[in-house]
């Protein structure tokens, strides 16, 4: 993994195939190759906004290429994504607070353990570590 190459939001031709990668994780297959380097499996971060709704923001990037993509306003449909930010109401200040985009400091989190696979539905929540990719 190469520490030079910037993020950078999926743009262009690679919009719609970063959506189309985010909304396979969304529909519970957690492990999409990368659309544009294919060298990687994406990781993603799901965090609910809207508690009434249970909807909220999925991210998905890639740690190889870097290139990232976020789909707003969605339903996890059940799955419970560890989110160590759960209990902070203005998640969006967490951007911007240094110099690491928020993505970076995300994929730091994955490599730490503190996010990554959900929970399925119907499963009892626990305080287990989320799953980790081989
Ligand atoms: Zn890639």
């Amino acid at each position: 993994m190469s520490s030079e190459v910037e993020w950078r939001d999926s743009y262009g031709e690679l919009k719609l195939p970063f959506m189309g990668a985010a909304g396979k994780i969304l529909d519970g297959n957690f492990h999409v190759d990368c659309p544009n380097c294919h060298k990687s499996t994406l990781r993603f971060y799901y965090h609910e906004f809207n508690k009434q709704k249970g909807t909220g923001t999925l991210w998905a990037w890639c740690p190889n290429c870097r290139v990232t993509t976020h789909l707003p306003r969605v339903e996890p449909g059940g799955w419970r994504y560890p989110d160590p930010f759960r209990a902070i109401d203005d998640f969006g200040k967490l951007e911007g607070r240094n110099a690491d985009p928020l993505v970076g400091r995300l994929d730091k989190l994955w490599d730490e353990g503190k996010i990554g696979l959900p929970e399925p539905p119907g499963t009892q929540s626990k305080n287990s570590k989320p799953a980790r990719r081989p």
